[in-house]
């Protein structure tokens, strides 16, 4: 194919006028081949960039790109950080600036801007352009990396790179080379900072299927993932927690608020699952029960067997005495104040429902005591020990039952069992005093403020001294996790 007069056809196609470089329209210059047809041929560009003092702050760039069309263009490079490979991508992006709806060949021999071009800067965009700090501005190589991205995707004509040897005896590489060099040294002005990048062409924040990774987990947090508060098998529940508050303390609580406390309050890690398993109405006790004996099917007096049947006992489990030993110790801690919420044995027949709403349903009530600042430190200081006890005791009469009901030479007889459950419940932490819990407060903000753990030395008090944690491991599932984001209207 023989090329005839491309210069003067692409200069008659744009009124004969042509400045140093053709900008803003850019057509594919025609060319006839043998048979006098018109073809759009590819035209082959070699781009390059030069630095000198790479590395330094006092480095100086240029970049250049020259043509088989003997157009070409060269700049001095100015922003920061100026590198050679900050100038081998400029070279780059004012090349595709500059030829953007031809078809063209580009010639580097920068392996960055091969890599880039060839699925790295794709990368990139997809794990959110995580190489450089982000609060640098667009003139950063992060900056110039997705103009380089947004052009590749605004164009319309034909693009495909090649790798060109670096000082070998390319005559156009050297030309390229050599332009760099000039362009550096008496180059109009190119600012990387001042790159300009439409919105919407390139994602800055991570994706996935392209969309960014934020709005996929809020959509499937809203879309796919029910508050349990708003399923069908939770409403039961719901329903009869709030009677069962209403009838008990005379207080209509939102159980959405409340719910999520099951993973809070300080009782065995296993009997929080236990619990969240009834609340879901999922413990397999009664019709649900599919083991071979009917031990957990029904109880010893017929009755359906359930998580409430079994923590308040009946007339063929009488449980006074386990909960004679429970009162007594809770009676030690507990301070004299008229709540309801600190006698269990009034709870009713949903024994650990007032478990998820104690805080709420102590505060502010009763008249100041002089003893402390106020009722509510009282309550407060004492609460996680009295939800330790609580727990504890209905976690060990569980445990109590299944072991009946899973294993035949194991009779749960509870007379027998009070000298066991008191050596349980005396295992109990003490209740910090009014200076150790606000020491404590003052360590968990220290150590919360700072990870490095030298937050420790704030606080005078020795560590061992301390008042032993006594909240339960919070079971940081995604579940929990979720519902406390939920109930924190994290996602309202
Ligand atoms: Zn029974």
């Amino acid at each position: 194919m023989e090329i005839h007069d491309d210069k003067d056809m692409f200069l008659a196609s744009y009124g004969g006028q042509l400045t140093a470089a053709p900008y803003e329209r850019h057509g594919t210059p025609l060319v006839r081949d043998d048979s006098g047809i018109i073809l759009e041929r590819d035209i082959h560009i070699w781009t390059d960039g030069s630095a000198k003092d790479n590395g330094l702050e006092t480095c100086t760039a240029g970049a250049a790109w020259t043509s088989d069309l003997t157009f070409h263009d060269e700049v001095s490079l100015a922003g920061i950080p100026l590198s050679n490979n900050v100038a081998e991508v400029a070279a780059v992006v004012l090349c595709l600036q500059a030829w953007r709806s031809a078809h063209i060949v580009v010639h580097t021999d920068s392996t960055l801007v091969l890599d880039l071009v060839g699925g790295g800067l794709l990368a990139m965009e997809r794990d959110g352009w995580r190489d450089t700090p982000r609060h640098f501005s667009m003139g950063t190589p992060t900056g110039l990396k997705k103009t380089l991205l947004h052009l590749l995707r605004d164009r319309s004509g034909r693009l495909a790179f090649q790798k060109a040897k670096a000082h070998a005896d390319d005559v156009s590489n050297n030309l390229a080379d050599h332009l760099a060099n000039q362009g550096r040294l008496f180059g109009r002005v190119m600012c990387i900072d001042n790159v300009a990048l439409p919105s919407l062409w390139v994602d800055s924040a991570p994706v996935l299927a392209h969309q960014p990774l934020d709005y996929i987990t809020k959509m499937v947090v809203q879309q796919f993932v029910p508050s349990p508060t708003t399923t069908v098998k939770f409403s039961r529940f719901s329903d009869r927690w709030v009677v069962a508050m209403a009838g008990l303390f005379n207080e209509v609580l939102d159980p959405g608020h409340y719910i999520a406390n099951v993973w809070k309050i300080n009782i065995p890690l296993k009997f929080q699952e236990t619990l969240w398993k009834e609340m879901n109405n999922m413990l397999t006790l009664g019709h649900r029960y599919h083991g071979r004996s009917d031990s957990g099917r029904f109880c010893r007096c017929r009755t359906e067997m359930s998580l409430n049947h079994i923590l308040l006992g009946c007339r063929k489990y009488v449980l006074r005495g386990l909960q004679a030993v429970l009162l007594e110790r809770l009676r030690r801690i507990s301070p004299s104040l008229p709540s309801r919420s600190l006698h269990p044995d009034e709870w009713g027949h949903s024994p650990w429902f007032p478990l998820l709403a104690l805080k709420r349903l102590e505060q502010g009530k009763f008249y100041p005591s002089k003893s402390l600042r106020s009722p509510n430190e009282a309550l407060s200081l004492s609460r996680p020990v009295r939800e330790w006890l609580i727990g504890n005791y209905f976690w060990q009469i569980w445990k109590w039952r299944m072991k009946e009901i899973h294993d035949t030479s194991f009779n749960f007889i509870p007379i027998l069992l009070e000298k066991t459950l008191a050596s349980v419940l005396d295992a109990a932490p003490p209740v910090p005093s009014a200076k150790e819990r606000t020491c404590m407060r003052d360590w968990k903000k220290a150590r919360d403020a700072s990870s490095d753990g030298t937050a420790h030395e704030q606080c005078t008090a020795p560590l061992e001294n301390r008042p032993v944690k006594t909240k339960a491991v919070p079971m940081e599932s995604r579940k929990a996790g979720i519902l406390r984001a939920l109930t924190d209207g994290a996602y309202d």
